[in-house]
Order: structure tokens, then C-alpha cells, then sequence
């Protein structure tokens, strides 16, 4: 299975994002991400070709890979890095919005929103 992004619509603006949420993708541990039993490997190289159009990103479930467009704004990457973990997630508990890029879309900017608007929420020790 594989999943192209490009998404559309807006995002937060980069200025609005804390300096303790810019931690990039490329600081995840060793590039990868566990989802259940998948370990998938974060890929970053500047553009993804494969397809016609410019596509943020991508997801390889069998592969257990997940490639990401460089050549776009750290906002954007991270969005991105949303956007193809849903798909990691929706594979592993076969969901059929894994088909559904609108609701996929929708879902990672609702996520990365509540992320940026609320950088406390992972440093509290009670929830
Ligand atoms: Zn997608």
C-alpha cells in the first residue's frame, strides 16, 4: 500500500509554532517510528517523484517506509509526519479512512493544531 500527500489548505503559521516543537523529524530516534509491530523508517530527501505533482510525503506499509519532502518548510514536514503516521496507524487496524486522504488530511491538521496550540500538554504529569 502506498499513500501520496499533498495536502490542501492552510496551516499554522511557522511563527506560531514554540521553539520547543521544532524539533524536526530528523531528530526521532534513529529516523524511525514504532507503530505496533511495524517499525517504519523516516526518509527525508527533497522532493518525491514518482508521481506526477509535487507530493509532501508518502507512506510504504509493506515497505515500513515513510519519505518526506524536504525542499518544504519545517510546518509543513511536520504536518506531513502527521498526516503519513495516520496512515501508519489506519494500516495497522485496517481503517478504511486509510482511503480517505480528506479525512486523513483533516485529522493531521486537527492533531498538529492541538500540538502547537498546546505544548504544555506533554510535559504534565497527571494526564
Ligand atoms: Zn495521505
Amino acid at each position: 500500500m502506498r499513500q501520496g500527500y499533498r495536502p490542501i489548505g492552510n496551516i499554522t503559521s511557522e511563527e506560531s509554532i514554540p521553539p520547543n516543537c521544532k524539533s524536526s523529524i530528523t531528530e526521532a530516534k534513529n529516523n524511525r517510528v514504532k507503530i505496533g509491530y511495524k517499525e517504519y523508517e523516516i526518509i527525508k530527501q527533497p522532493e518525491i517523484i514518482e508521481v506526477k505533482g509535487d507530493y509532501y510525503g508518502k507512506t510504504e506499509t509493506d515497505e515500513e517506509k515513510i519519505t518526506i519532502a524536504s525542499k518544504f518548510s519545517q510546518k509543513v514536514q511536520n504536518q506531513t509526519f502527521l498526516h503519513e503516521l495516520l496512515h501508519c496507524i489506519a494500516s495497522k487496524y485496517d481503517l478504511s479512512i486509510n482511503q480517505d486522504e480528506h479525512t486523513i488530511e483533516l485529522l493531521a491538521t486537527g492533531l498538529y493544531e492541538a500540538i502547537i496550540d498546546n505544548p504544555h500538554i506533554f510535559t504534565m504529569k497527571d494526564i
